[in-house]
């Protein structure tokens, strides 16, 4: 799309509004359980019910979550921050109103960086804030009736507003991953998007190159995608029904109004919903229940000593202290917290960390996906786990037999050391003891010699393969790889009387 000769004829343009459960034990404003999957209706009071005369106290662990995560959005937060009702109706909303933040919002002007062909990219926040969450309506069968379930009315919800800096569908979706990565990271939310713990919308519209000019197309809303694969998908069919309406119609954004679209996973596009509410529809005043909140210094200073290395810095540090390539550092930092300590647990202990992420990378995350476990149900300690590798490094035993050894501490627990000896997994590296295997192997398949010679070039160094691979058979597994190779080479060229490239 670089050539001159073909220019691509628009730039898709998306900011995303992302919403975020946080993982406090009670609600915002009332002591209720915070919790999903409750039988409905159990975790409700009369301040969540929106009974008359009650009054909501705010869940200070709630703040304390939302500022962790508005500090390592590199926000600026608000000395002086205030609540504000935002109205309308809806049967999920027993209040009729909101509590939100609308005009001072707790903190604002951050930026997360994300990973991207070549390089990090930096995508601005406009917002963080903190508001209530609404509870759920549950839509019985053949939309006969519709039950209402408010253990949710009143969860404390964090709403992150971004620049629209994303510029591909694909950059969209790596933005969501990242975010999600560090907000598990600083334990603010689980970010599951299946119990609606993290839900996105997106503002998208084009910016169309047209006769030298640039013309921007209406916005878009785009609501209703459970998924990053459904962002991602959501947002290719919204910027090629974009330009086909503005060749079309040519409208440009400010002629006609706001629209709101929802992503129809089933037929894979998206469908006009209604015209968006202005921030006027909603009458925002200040909520009169609610004491504004001051944050000192000390409690910023506090929350930002909480936090401690973020997913980023992580991989980076993963690069040049461990010496991992980009690959490796991505995917262990990408498993979460836990799995990222374990690695290092194990790569501490041995000469090249490399070989820790080799085994963490296949055995570990193979057995983790088989087995439906995460790293803290893996029942091999990490330095049970280093133990073994560091024999695989010191050659005490190969790679083939190590693998036996690790299939053992799966299933029955036990020690590396204790295991190689007990079922004699030594690696053979006696030099004279193998020379007679070879010798052995040689004598018994007297036609490989014939074969060698009458064979040329990479032909010849598969001669010398099949004869490793019996000498390995004959040793079940244990010898030194690299000495096998190296004698077998040898004795082949001695008893043929020929070389390999001759
Ligand atoms: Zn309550
Ligand atoms: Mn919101």
């Amino acid at each position: 799309m670089s050539t001159t000769t073909d220019v691509a004829p628009y730039t898709v343009v998306i900011g995303l509004e992302v919403h975020v459960q946080l993982l406090t034990q009670s609600k915002l404003f009332c002591a209720c359980r915070n919790r999903f999957g409750d039988p409905p209706n159990t975790n409700v009071c009369p301040v969540c019910l929106g009974m008359p005369g009650v009054l909501p106290v705010m869940n200070r662990q709630a703040f304390e979550l939302a500022l962790r995560a508005a500090v390592a959005l590199n926000c600026k937060i608000a000395r002086f921050t205030k609540w504000d009702r935002k109205n309308y109706y809806y049967p999920d909303l027993p209040k009729n109103y909101q509590i939100s933040q609308y005009d001072l919002p707790f903190s604002s002007d951050g930026y997360l960086e994300i990973p991207v062909e070549g390089g990090t990219k930096r995508v601005g926040i406009i917002r963080v804030h903190l508001e209530e969450d609404a509870g759920k309506l549950l839509h019985g069968e053949g939309g006969k009736r519709s039950q209402v379930d408010l253990n949710r009315a009143g969860t404390p919800l964090l709403e992150i507003v971004t620049r629209p800096d994303m510029n591909s569908p694909a950059e969209a979706r790596t933005f969501l991953e990242e975010l999600r990565l560090l907000l598990r990271y600083l334990e603010v939310s689980d970010c599951n998007m299946q119990e609606g713990s993290l839900r996105c919308d997106a503002n998208i519209n084009l910016h169309v190159h047209h006769n030298g000019e640039i013309i921007a197309t209406p916005i878009v809303e785009v609501k209703n995608m459970n998924s990053f694969r459904a962002v991602e998908r959501a947002m290719a069919y919204e910027m090629e029904r974009q330009y086909e309406e503005w060749k079309r119609t040519g409208a440009r954004l400010g002629e006609v109004p706001k629209e709101t679209r929802g992503w129809d996973e089933n037929r894979n596009i998206t469908v006009s919903q209604r015209r968006k509410e202005e921030a006027s529809d909603y009458r925002y005043f200040p909520e009169p229940d609610l004491v504004p909140v001051t944050v000192t210094e000390e409690e910023l200073e506090r929350v930002r000593e909480s936090i401690g290395e973020l997913p980023a810095q992580r991989r980076l540090r993963f690069i040049s202290g461990y010496a991992l390539p980009e690959y490796d550092a991505r995917v262990i930092v990408e498993q979460g917290k836990k799995f990222a300590d374990y690695f290092e647990r194990v790569a501490r202990g041995l000469e090249h960390a490399k070989n820790a992420s080799n085994w963490m990378l296949q055995d570990v995350l193979r057995t983790l996906n088989e087995r439906g476990w995460t790293i803290e149900e893996f029942p091999i300690a990490a330095e049970k786990l280093c133990d073994l590798i560091r024999r695989v490094e010191r050659r005490e035993v190969n790679t083939h037999a190590a693998r036996e050894v690790f299939a053992e501490m799966l299933e029955g627990g036990g020690d590396p050391g204790e295991i190689i000896e007990r079922k004699g997994l030594a690696m053979v590296s006696d030099e004279d003891a193998l020379r007679q295997v070879v010798a052995a192997v040689l004598d018994k398949n007297p036609k490989v010699i014939e074969d060698f010679k009458k064979k040329k070039g990479k032909k010849r160094a598969q001669v010398a393969g099949f004869v490793r691979g019996l000498v390995m058979r004959e040793t079940r597994g244990k010898a030194d790889a690299s000495l096998v190779e190296k004698l077998v080479n040898e004795m082949i060229v001695e008893r043929a009387g020929v070389g390999f490239d001759s």
